[in-house]
């Protein structure tokens, strides 16, 4: 067992450390205010080699591995979740599942564009009668001579208003209709148009917006899998998408620990630093504590996604403790600081208390996260039971 980093990946975790406090941490409060995306730190990640990091570099990305790129997320989400997730949605959710499910033409048509950066990528799946139930989507694909023509509204797409290229989940009518079926669609395709531009209560700097199709022609080179088979690509698409998202509220989680750590060692009551009150300074080792295991989980899951390794329940496990954990660390983080954790223009830890919130809902809500690992218990109990003997194994589900 070996816990270390290669020489590659710290570097690459010192990179972006390095970039998200010179360049990203000092606007993100500004960001956040304006309700503004940071074109110019996407265009200087871009040039970075980030923004296609993990993509093959054969595709024009930068080669690197899936757990370089979770640390990447883990540092850039600490100086702002907003540009965390905004990278997170366009690699894993709007990049990658190209690579897994499409053809050659299409990976070399569609992907050197978005590994560099010249298009940002999203991925339409929810709608507005409908989230984490995807098999129910009502978006429509109609079979016509060439291809589809897809008539729905998928609603609150991250990235959506700046991507260039849309992975589009429909329902193919007149050919195989037994799940959604997913569509590689350009942005620029006539029909296509952006709708309500989403408030929300945190990530602010990332955009989310309604995508609208109306009567979208899509060649049939652009149907991405095998027609009614959709869900395979939206799942198989999400299962390394939430480690990304673990990697991000780990960086919020400890964004709001330092920030909370470096206060309770100044902040004085009755005579002495607040850390030296024991009510202060065991919510500090409760911090750091869980902020060390979500990292572990997380970092288990990339890695075993680059073995090659099946990561639906690592994935969702990872997800679910990191996102828990940066809503408790931000709420902690925020009690430390008392009333100026509460207000706006005192500190950043109002921001990171907002920003957490959501990594309990996108990509999977925590309890869509709760069946995929409840699921994966029975199914590996049911596993023991047929292994010889028939015995229960006790085995660890872990891994
Ligand atoms: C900021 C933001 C960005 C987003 N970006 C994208 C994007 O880029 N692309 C995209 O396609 N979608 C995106 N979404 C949508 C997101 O994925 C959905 O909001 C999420 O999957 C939950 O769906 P829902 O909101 O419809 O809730 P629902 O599915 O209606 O669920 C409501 C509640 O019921 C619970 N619930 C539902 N089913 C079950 C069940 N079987 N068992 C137990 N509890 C259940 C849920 O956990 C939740 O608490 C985004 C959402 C937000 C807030």
């Amino acid at each position: 067992m070996d816990f270390g980093l290669s020489e590659e990946q710290r570097r690459i975790r010192e990179r972006a450390a390095e970039f998200a406090d010179r360049e990203v941490a000092p606007n993100a409060a500004r960001l956040d205010r304006e309700d503004r995306v940071p074109f110019e730190t996407l265009e200087k990640l871009a040039e970075m080699g980030f923004v296609g990091l993990c993509v093959p570099e054969e595709y024009g990305g930068a080669g690197a591995d899936f757990v370089s790129y979770c640390l990447m997320l883990e540092e850039l989400s600490r100086a702002d979740a907003g540009v965390g997730v905004t990278l997170a949605v366009h690699t894993s959710a709007g990049t990658m599942p190209i690579l897994e499910y499409g053809t050659e033409e299409q990976k070399a048509r569609w992907v050197p564009d978005l590994a560099a950066g010249r298009k940002i990528g999203c991925f339409a799946l929810t709608e507005p009668t409908t989230g984490s139930d995807a098999a129910a989507i009502r978006t429509k694909a109609e079979r016509v001579e060439g291809g589809y023509r897809i008539t729905g509204h998928k609603q609150w797409i991250t990235n959506g208003r700046i991507a260039g290229t849309a992975i589009v989940f429909a329902r193919a009518e007149g050919g195989n209709t037994e799940g959604p079926t997913a569509f590689i669609v350009s942005t620029d395709a006539d029909g296509v148009s952006f709708g309500k531009h989403a408030k929300k209560m945190g990530v602010i700097s990332a955009t989310t917006d309604d995508l609208l199709l109306d009567d979208v022609f899509v060649p049939e080179e652009d149907l991405l899998g095998e027609e009614g088979k959709g869900l395979k690509v939206a799942l198989g698409t999400l299962d390394p998408g939430r480690i990304g998202i673990a990697a991000q509220a780990t960086g919020i989680a400890e964004a709001a620990f330092r920030y909370a750590t470096a206060y309770a060692a100044e902040r004085e009551t009755f005579g002495k630093p607040i850390a030296e009150h024991q009510a202060i300074a065991f919510k500090l080792a409760e911090m750091q504590t869980k902020i060390k295991a979500a990292r572990l989980l997380t970092l288990k899951a990339a890695w075993a996604k680059d073995k090659g390794m099946r990561v639906t329940e690592a994935g969702a496990r990872a997800k679910l403790f990191a996102s828990r954990t940066a809503n408790e660390v931000a709420y902690d983080a925020l009690q430390t600081l008392g009333g100026y954790g509460y207000m706006k223009d005192e500190s950043p830890v109002e921001r990171y208390y907002r920003d957490a919130r959501v990594t309990e809902i996108y990509e999977g809500t925590s309890e869509i996260q709760k069946l995929v690992v409840s699921r994966g218990i029975l199914r590996e109990y049911e596993e023991s039971l047929e292994a010889p003997g028939g015995v229960p194994q006790g085995r660890s589900v872990v891994g």
